[in-house]
């Protein structure tokens, strides 16, 4: 079944089968308010295959989102549609709770081939609940039971699931403390500065705290981050950061945990984010691509943190057969084809063809990346500038255009004293570039503080002419917006065009 790509014009949003109409509508009147994606993406996919999904209205789409950034080769991938298929016909059973199986040994072994050297020679793996959540919940619980501390270290615009509730409202719940640190955000710097200046100051906020008897920050039991903040706005945490927190951990006896549940394989331009810095990770958090398509979540760690008891972090689904096998023949493919090598080269010719575009539109505040995770923050350059912090230097991440479009949102230098930083952030833009790439057969991702940050998270597979379409289409929807009412909107929210069946303005949703 081959789905051939979509031509680049604008499709009417008014030509919905039945079908759909009725599909979407049964969706608003049934499913829950909390409903996150279907609320900007009123589309009804029956079909897919690589980068294009096709809609029950006979659209086909441009994927850019690409289930949050889980499919690293796309839909349908014929090896991972193998790789179900073989588990299917050899009669092995779908559930067998977290027992040993052929297909699970297979898994196991190709992730240990992918983890960073130092790591993959003494570690373990815990298989969780299905979702990065659940996984992250794992790595807290490790870290507090192998050091016997309780609070954790972790950082500003952070986003690492949805289950800190309901692990709150559990029988045996802990005491849940949590020092929020600055993450080195070159575009909106809480110091100012930007650029490896303010990366380094971030760093000497985290040391001041942990070494000042009195800053009422207890020695903690772990520190978690994310080397690119995926949801937080596509910003990528420079290396040298990265080494400092590593170094700042080892030397407190702090475990690190690392967060890749959207950075991992292959994404950033490395199998591993962590492996740009050369940080190794005490424990590392995995899900997402890791399951080719399907739901899988996992967390490896040192051996000497395995202290915790049989039974503590159980689970009925941790032993999804079919995701064991489309995860490692996703691993297998991106290792084995140099996908993540790739994933480096496309992003990087990516982001310059942006960074073009925010030179002609000063709505375009910043472009940053890393890989294959591109970011677009989109700013109301008319608007009193200087409230949310300032833009820095240029190249302190090597992937941040903070400095260029410092010149975009109106601000002078930093080392200036009239610099007053970038304008503010337009969720309304932002909301309406959505609306018009998916006119124009786009999908893709909102996200960043303000829901003002354009996200691309195309599969590892993306041809250079995939790659162009997507920019094209991109560049058309954004003028197109611009030419927009879109600021009339009531709540600062753009409302949707095609999407007649919400009542509520677009939520940013994760
Ligand atoms: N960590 C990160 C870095 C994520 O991006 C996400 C999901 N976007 C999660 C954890 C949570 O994963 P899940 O939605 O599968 O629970």
């Amino acid at each position: 079944m081959a789905v051939t790509e979509p031509a680049s014009a604008v499709v009417p949003a008014d030509r919905p089968t039945v079908a759909h109409e009725g599909i979407l509508r049964r969706q608003s009147l049934r499913e829950s308010a909390a409903r996150t994606y279907a609320r900007s993406l009123p589309i009804v996919p029956v079909r897919a295959r690589g980068l294009t999904i096709e809609g029950a209205d006979g659209r086909r789409y441009l994927d850019c989102l690409s289930g949050a950034g889980t499919l690293a080769l796309g839909h349908n991938h014929p090896v991972v549609l193998e790789a179900i298929k073989k588990v299917i016909d050899s009669g092995a059973p779908l559930h067998v709770l977290d027992l040993a199986t052929p297909v699970k040994d297979a898994f196991t072994t190709e992730l240990f081939e992918t983890l960073p050297g130092p790591l993959a020679d003494n570690a373990r793996v815990q298989f969780c609940g299905p979702a990065g959540t659940d996984a992250v919940e794992a790595a807290l619980k490790l870290v507090r039971t192998a050091t016997g501390r309780s609070g954790l270290l972790a950082f500003t615009g952070a986003y690492h699931g949805m289950t800190a509730g309901a692990l709150d409202v559990s029988g045996g719940a802990s005491d849940v403390r949590v020092t929020r640190l600055p993450y080195p955000y070159d575009y909106r710097c809480p110091f100012g500065t930007g650029g490896e200046r303010g990366a380094e100051l971030s760093a000497r906020w985290t040391t001041g705290l942990l070494d000042d008897p009195k800053s009422g920050v207890a020695r903690p039991a772990g520190m978690i981050l994310e080397p690119v903040q995926g949801e937080g706005g596509v910003i990528p945490a420079p290396d040298s950061w990265m080494r400092r927190m590593r170094e700042i951990t080892a030397d407190r006896s702090i475990p690190l945990i690392v967060d890749e549940v959207q950075t991992g394989v292959g994404r950033t331009g490395k199998f591993w984010a962590v492996e740009h810095s050369g940080t190794v990770p005490d424990v590392m958090v995995m899900s997402k691509a890791i399951g080719g398509s399907l739901p899988l979540a996992v967390i490896v760690y040192r051996a000497d943190l395995d202290a915790w008891e049989p039974g503590a972090h159980a689970g009925t689904f941790r032993g999804n057969q079919l995701a064991m096998a489309a995860g490692a023949a996703t691993m297998a493919y991106v290792r084995k084809n140099g996908l993540a090598e790739r994933a480096g080269e496309l992003g990087a010719r990516m982001l310059g063809r942006l960074r073009q575009l925010a030179a002609e539109h000063p709505v375009i505040g910043d472009v940053r990346g890393r890989g294959l995770m591109i970011g677009i923050e989109l700013v109301d350059p008319e608007a009193a500038a200087g409230h949310s912090g300032t833009a820095g230097q240029s190249g302190a991440a090597g992937e941040s255009g903070a400095a260029q479009q410092a010149v975009n949102a109106g601000g002078s230098r930093p080392d200036g004293d009239s610099f007053t930083g970038p304008a503010p952030a337009s969720t309304a833009l932002a909301a309406a570039v959505q609306r018009e790439c998916l006119r124009r057969g786009l999908i893709v991702e909102v996200g960043g503080r303000h829901s003002a940050v354009v996200r691309l998270l195309p599969p590892l597979t993306l041809t250079d002419e995939q790659a162009d379409a997507v920019l094209d289409r991109f560049a058309d929807a954004l003028a197109a917006a611009e030419r927009s009412p879109y600021r009339q909107v009531e709540g600062g929210h753009a409302r949707h065009d095609t999407q007649r069946y919400r009542r509520e303005p677009i939520q940013h949703s994760y």
